[in-house]
C-alpha cells in the first residue's frame, strides 16, 4: 500500500459513529469463484489471509480505530494467533459461518450446525465471546425465514446480514435500511449493510466492491448523507484479499466476476486510510447496543 497525504483528522465526525467491518475470508473462498474453485483444494492454495489481516491491524491501530472482525470458522481453526492478536487489539471477533456458505443454499439444520461450529471454533482460538453473525454474501432474504430464529435461538445478540437492496446476487429489498427486529418474540437485531437513497433510487454504499470500483468521493458522499440528513450510523465492510495486488488470479472464472474482483486492489489502502480518518468508526457490537433503542419491528 503506498502513502498519500492523508486528509485532515475525522472532519466530518461530529456526534455518529460508524460500524467498521472487515469479512475475514481468503482470496479463494469469495462468492464470486465458488462455481470455480473446489472447497477441497481450499488447503493447498497460497494462504494469504493473515498478512492482510495483520496490514489492516496496522492501519486501525495506526487511525485509532477499532472494528469489527466477521470471520470464518475455517479461518479461525487454522489461524489461532491472529484471532488472538485481533482479540488483544480491542476489536471485536463475530462468525462469517463455517466456509462460506450462502444461507439460502442451506436447510435450517444445516445453517444451524453451520453457525455452531464456526462460532465455538471462534471462540475456541480467541477467548472472546461471539454475539454477532454476518451471512456469507449477506445471503440472509426473503428465502430464508428461519436463519433470525435460528441465531436468536443461539444466543446471538445480533446480525449484519441483510443487504436492503435489489442486486445481481444477493439483496432483500423490502427490508428496512437501518436497525429492525426481525423476530417478535426475540430482541435479536439486524443490522443491514449500508445503503443510500437518490433520486429516488437505493445504492449498495456500504463497501466491497462498490468502495473499490467506484471513486472515493462516492463513498464519502453516501456516508454523509447517511449520517448528517439521516442521522444514523453507517456499516462499512471490506476483505482482507481486497488489499492484496499480489494475490493470485483465478483462471476460468466468469469475466464479470474476475473484473469485480481484481479491480482497483492497488488504490484499496489509500482509500482505506483515507475513510477511516474522515469518520468516527467503531466497533459493530457497540453499535448495536446504541441502535437499540431505535430499532423497528419488522412487519410481516
Ligand atoms: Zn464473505
Amino acid at each position: 500500500m503506498s502513502e498519500q497525504p492523508l486528509a485532515p483528522i475525522r472532519p466530518d465526525s461530529g456526534p455518529i459513529t460508524n460500524g467498521l467491518s472487515v469479512d475475514v475470508e481468503d482470496w479463494f473462498q469469495v462468492g464470486a469463484f465458488e462455481n470455480t474453485i473446489d472447497r477441497a483444494t481450499w488447503d493447498s492454495l497460497d494462504d494469504r489471509v493473515e498478512r492482510n489481516v495483520d496490514a489492516i491491524l496496522a492501519l486501525f491501530a495506526d487511525a485509532d480505530v477499532k472494528a469489527t472482525f466477521f470471520t470464518l470458522g475455517w479461518v479461525a481453526r487454522r489461524h489461532g494467533p491472529l484471532m488472538r492478536r485481533i482479540a488483544a487489539e480491542g476489536h471485536e471477533l463475530a462468525s462469517h459461518g463455517w466456509d462460506h456458505a450462502r444461507v439460502f443454499t442451506m436447510t435450517r439444520q444445516d445453517f444451524a450446525e453451520d453457525i455452531r461450529k464456526a462460532r465455538q471454533e471462534i471462540e475456541d482460538a480467541s477467548g472472546a465471546a461471539v454475539i454477532g453473525y454476518r451471512a456469507p454474501s449477506f445471503s440472509i432474504d426473503q428465502r430464508t425465514p428461519w436463519a433470525h430464529a435460528e441465531l436468536a435461538e443461539q444466543g446471538y445478540v445480533y446480525s449484519s446480514s441483510v443487504a436492503p437492496i435489489a442486486h445481481d446476487h444477493y439483496g432483500w429489498r423490502e427490508a428496512p435500511r437501518f436497525a429492525f427486529r426481525p423476530l417478535a418474540e426475540n430482541e435479536l437485531l439486524e443490522i443491514p449493510v449500508t445503503t443510500a437513497e437518490f433520486a429516488g433510487r437505493r445504492l449498495a454504499a456500504g463497501g466491497g466492491g462498490f468502495f473499490r470500483v467506484l471513486p472515493y468521493g462516492f463513498s464519502r458522499w453516501a456516508i454523509r448523507q447517511v449520517n448528517r440528513r439521516e442521522q444514523r450510523p453507517a456499516v462499512f465492510y471490506f476483505h482482507p484479499w481486497e488489499i492484496d495486488p499480489g494475490q493470485p488470479r483465478v483462471q476460468g472464472a466468469p469475466l464479470k466476476s474476475r473484473l469485480r474482483h481484481y479491480t482497483k486492489l492497488d488504490v484499496m489502502g489509500d482509500k482505506l486510510r483515507q475513510l477511516v480518518r474522515e469518520f468516527a468508526w467503531g466497533r459493530v457490537d457497540e453499535l448495536a447496543a446504541r441502535e437499540s433503542a431505535r430499532a423497528v419491528d419488522l412487519v410481516a
